[in-house]
């Protein structure tokens, strides 16, 4: 087990958090932020509901007011436990009472606000039936960058599931591959992640011989044979933050063709690092990527976007795509992950984790990046 607990974020970094929300917003026009349970309210106060239910829990910013967190009466004492509660007035609706009625309370009759990706379809709607002139902008379109770029505290998180994530790659190396089936291996590395101190396992894609093509395979019934690639990538969270690599092994020698297509992925995947810098578009560690594949004759199977930032989830934004526009700022952490993805046959993706720093890229994945040879 891991034996590296974090310090623990104070009430004062969630009082900062709401409040820079709260400006933010003011900012781009709206009256303010609903926040209900998921990654945003986890972020902003510390709150995580034991179970996310019918029952409308709210959490109201405004730059005018202090924060206000709405819930349900008997899930109060769980809320008043959680670290940013004392940074929050918090107030509760009882079952047969109306939600939406308490929660409209505290919102202007015609305001615009924010609301987070992660609120049901149903409480919206409720709160625009009860406040029929109020309009509303997705959390994320409003304010992409909200929990874009991380503090140190942020960062040392991510590290440490980073460098979680990196003993598990280590460790499956030894695993088994010959002869078992996909699931099995993925079972393998949820089993390490957690090991390593993962909390949650979001993902394990184990996408062996033609299945690595599809760079959303997860893992499926095949079996394992010798001479196969197999695309490992696999991430979760650990101590509440984010974790996401990819090698790409071979059961066995590869051949000629498939080491010269795993070194093109692996020079775009280096290409891309060395080009992070503040005020870089985020478009232009797409690019940088794209243009080794494509130089290399493989462009049309690079089918997948470069990279995506990673925080309190394991995918958000900046997204590192074209259309990006979107400078890097220190403290932004994201995935560069280009491929080559050849159908029928074999994929090829490599993936670490990269924080911007003053003087450039820092890479939270250390693994090596050749392509290690398993059994
Ligand atoms: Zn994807
Ligand atoms: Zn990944
Ligand atoms: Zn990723």
């Amino acid at each position: 087990m891991s034996d590296d607990t974090p310090e623990p974020f104070t009430e004062q970094d969630y009082a900062d958090r709401m409040a820079r929300a709260a400006q933010d917003a003011a900012a781009a026009g709206l009256a303010g932020l609903l926040v209900a349970p998921g990654p945003d309210l986890v972020w902003l106060c510390g709150y995580r509901p034991t179970a996310i239910t019918e029952r409308l829990t709210l959490l109201v910013l405004t730059p005018s007011a202090e924060p206000r967190l709405l819930v349900p009466a008997l899930e109060l004492p769980d809320a008043q436990a959680a670290p940013g509660a004392g940074a929050v007035r918090m107030s509760d609706w009882r079952d047969g009472q109306d939600p939406y009625a308490a929660a409209t309370g505290l919102m202007l009759p015609n305001g615009r606000y924010g609301v987070s990706d992660s609120t049901w379809a149903l409480h919206l709607l409720g709160l625009q039936e009860t406040l029929p002139l109020t309009t509303y902008r997705a959390l994320t379109t409003a304010l992409p960058m909200l929990r874009g770029v991380k503090d140190a505290h942020e960062v040392a998180r991510l590290a440490a599931a980073g460098a979680a994530a990196d003993r598990t790659y280590e460790e499956i190396l030894s695993v088994p591959f010959t002869g078992r089936r996909e699931t099995e291996v993925a079972a393998d590395l949820a089993r390490l992640l957690r090991e390593h101190g993962h909390s949650q396992v979001d993902f394990t894609v184990v996408g062996s011989g033609p299945n690595g093509a599809n760079p959303h395979h997860e893992a499926g019934e095949r079996v394992i044979r010798p001479g196969d690639m197999v695309v490992l990538d696999f991430g979760g969270l650990k101590d509440g933050y984010g974790s996401d690599t990819t090698r790409t092994v071979h059961v066995g020698e590869p051949t000629e063709e498939e080491r010269r297509v795993h070194g093109i992925v692996r020079a775009a995947q280096q290409a891309a690092f060395e080009a992070v810098a503040p005020g870089v578009p985020c478009q232009e560690i797409d690019r940088v990527a794209r243009k080794v594949i494509t130089d290399a004759g493989y462009g049309e199977y690079f089918i997948h976007r470069t990279g995506h930032g990673i925080g309190v989830t394991t995918h958000e934004p900046p997204y590192m795509v074209e259309g990006e526009t979107q400078p890097l700022v220190p403290g932004m952490c994201f995935s560069i992950e280009p491929g080559i993805y050849l159908p029928g046959r074999f994929g090829v993706r490599i993936e670490d984790i990269v924080t911007c720093t003053e003087t450039g890229g820092r890479r939270l994945n250390d693994t090596a990046h050749e392509m290690a040879v398993v059994e």
